[in-house]
């Protein structure tokens, strides 16, 4: 049997009774005869208590050092684990990112993955143990300092290592049964899909499904590498990141997925389905800057400083007034707020626009269904519903199987319940479970 790679979230090792269910699962992979690679998170809401102990110290931690405080978390979890899975009777051997050739750029907190060279764990394989691997982290191939991968980064951890051992399959174990419709903890009618095309899932990811991290569909997909989202605390299938016909093949010990009576009632929901999935996203800000001189080469100006400010930015939306001036409105990272709005004003005078307002009070709520490309009507649908709910469309956006809007933060969660009722996808199968986690 091939190397499976398992990646543990924060939710699945909370604490010393979580590490030792999820060791004895997979004692049981190694025992059934799988060359197992483990990545895990940090425990629970360590990551995001360590930051706010970084911020109790100084408001702006320097990114190097906050990242050696942040790859502690892993490491408490990869240690406690290993030796969890050593009482359990079967050998483990623990490894930081760093250890494990997860080799990157130097772009601390947001490193990307340039090499994976798992030298040690493939020997560690070979001498029968189990690898258990830090998630989140890696090693700068310029400065050789300890970098992290941005928010979510284990999804991205356990691709890269499935993808270089040339795993039979990555599994990501999380709090929830699968990828659902929408996100279980704001829809109660969500409904668990045993498929998904990569396509979908890297739209529903980008648009804040945070379930997986986009960059990890992403990799997933260009490095063929079949994904496997379940529960660590249930027994139950999960959902396979796949499109049909791979599916036949998928090598998993998911059997029961694949009986002809699934498929086939599977296919057809498939078929009928416009919309595979509501996502929304919290994280955002809009800043909108007014009186831009209705000129070429404003907006160019405008973006280049957004840019320069290190700003990701998303949805755009400019308004031509009739006195000669436009207004432009952009969503971004609401961390990269400040920045931005700090660099806008500082080429105010040069740009000539009259004033850049920042408003971190949005919600973001995307619809993904492959589709809508070829059913008209969608938008419509989208927006009757949420105008019966009583909500306020800021900004829109499109693209081919999705569309955005912006709404109130505070409006948000309504919305998604507006719109997974309005496209038929509320599950009559009882509430959505949600095992564990904060939610944070
Ligand atoms: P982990 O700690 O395992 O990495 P995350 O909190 O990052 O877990 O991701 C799991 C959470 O993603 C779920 O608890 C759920 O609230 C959220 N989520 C958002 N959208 C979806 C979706 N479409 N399907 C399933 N879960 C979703
Ligand atoms: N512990 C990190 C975080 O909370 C990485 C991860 O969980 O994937 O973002
Ligand atoms: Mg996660």
């Amino acid at each position: 049997m091939g190397i499976v790679v398992q990646k543990y979230g924060g939710s699945s090792v909370a604490d010393a009774d979580s590490i030792k269910r999820v060791a004895s699962r997979i004692v049981d992979y190694k025992k059934a005869g799988h060359e197992v690679v483990v990545v895990v998170s940090a425990m629970g809401d360590t990551t995001d208590e360590l930051i706010d102990l970084a911020e109790q110290v100084t408001p702006k931690p320097p990114a190097r050092e906050l990242d050696m405080l942040l790859t502690a978390g892993e490491r408490i979890s990869m240690a406690l684990l290993s030796m969890a899975i050593n009482v359990a009777g079967v050998e483990a051997r623990s490894f930081t990112g760093s250890q494990a050739g997860i080799i990157t750029d130097d772009s601390h907190g947001k490193a990307k993955i340039i090499d994976v060279t798992p030298g040690r764990i493939s020997e560690a394989l070979s001498a029968g143990y189990v690898a258990i691997v830090a998630g989140f982290q890696g090693v700068s191939q310029t400065t050789k300092d300890i970098t992290t991968l941005g928010r979510g980064g284990s999804d991205t951890t356990a691709v890269a290592l499935a993808a270089a051992l040339e795993a039979d399959v990555c599994e990501i174990y999380t709090d929830v049964d699968g990828i659902f419709t929408a996100d279980p903890r704001v829809v109660k009618a969500a409904r668990q899909v045993p498929f998904i095309s990569a396509e979908e899932m890297l739209d529903l990811a980008a648009s804040g499904a945070k379930v997986l991290l986009d960059r990890c569909v992403e990799y997933a997909r260009r490095y063929s590498v079949p994904l496997h989202v379940r529960s660590s605390f249930s027994g139950k299938v999960g959902t396979l990141i796949t499109d049909f016909e791979s599916a036949r093949d998928f090598p998993v010990s998911a059997t029961e997925m694949f009986s002809d009576a699934r498929r086939q009632e599977q296919e057809n929901s498939m078929e009928q389905a416009i919309i595979s999935g509501v996502a929304h996203d919290r994280s955002e800000a809009k800043v909108t800057i007014l009186g831009v001189p209705d000129v070429p080469g404003k907006a160019a100006r405008i973006f280049s400083i957004v840019a320069e400010a290190g700003a990701n930015i998303d949805m755009i939306v400019q308004n031509v007034g009739t006195n000669g001036s436009s207004k432009i409105s952009f969503t971004l990272p609401a961390g990269d707020l400040e920045a931005t709005v700090t660099a806008l004003e500082s080429v105010q005078a040069e740009v000539g626009f009259s004033e850049v307002q920042s408003d971190d009070a949005i919600g973001k709520l995307s619809i993904v269904g492959a589709g809508m490309r070829s059913n008209p009507g969608v938008s419509a649908t989208l927006f009757q519903a949420l105008a019966e709910a009583g909500i306020n469309l800021e900004m829109i956006s499109t693209s081919e199987i999705r569309i955005s809007v912006v709404t109130r933060a505070d409006q948000l969660d309504d919305a998604v319940r507006a719109a997974h009722t309005a496209f038929d996808l509320d599950s009559d199968e009882g509430e959505a479970v949600v095992y564990g986690g904060t939610g944070r």
